[in-house]
């Protein structure tokens, strides 16, 4: 390897590192999976020390945590607030509701949007109604790892 390549990639490594390792967060705190998002966020879980730091100004973030339902009344609202995140920027969708509309699905109720992905892109699910803590704490991990390209679904098929 040319030394100019080692330099470009070590350089590139090192910049995913500390992108996966300070995911400064903003939440729409709706719904019941915010208590698990702030549950998650306390000291005995402490996303902190993933260096997932709450921030309540969403253009001081570039991560978004979507919680509960989202009606077509909020998406454009929604919308706004991820487009004024610097680039690059993230997105974990929190409970069935944000994932998929959840008990509120359009089978339900007319006014729910069936999940966060049909108005911002989400790169990570987390499943359940709430879902635990952990379950948060999975998926914070599931978004470093495929920030640092060494996540479960990078690995080659054998
Ligand atoms: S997924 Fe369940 S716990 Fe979470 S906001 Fe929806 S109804 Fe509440």
């Amino acid at each position: 390897m040319k030394s100019g390549s080692f330099y470009v990639s070590t350089v590139g490594r090192v910049l995913k590192w500390a992108r996966a390792n300070s995911l400064w967060y903003t939440s729409t705190g709706a719904g019941c999976c915010a208590d698990e998002v702030l549950n998650a966020s306390g000291n005995r879980y402490d996303l902190e020390r993933f260096g997932c730091v709450p921030q309540v100004d969403a253009k001081q973030a570039d991560l978004l945590i979507i919680t509960g339902m989202i009606s077509y009344k909020a998406a454009p609202h929604l919308k706004a607030v991820y487009d004024s995140m610097p680039s690059p920027k993230y997105v974990i969708a929190v409970g069935a509701c944000a994932n998929c509309g959840g008990m509120f699905a359009p089978e339900f109720s007319y006014s729910a949007v069936p999940g966060a992905d049909r108005i911002i892109p989400v790169d990570v699910y987390v499943p359940g109604c709430p879902p635990r803590p952990e379950s948060i704490m999975n998926g914070l991990i599931a978004l470093q790892e495929k920030i640092n390209g060494t996540g479960r679904n990078h690995h080659k098929a054998q």
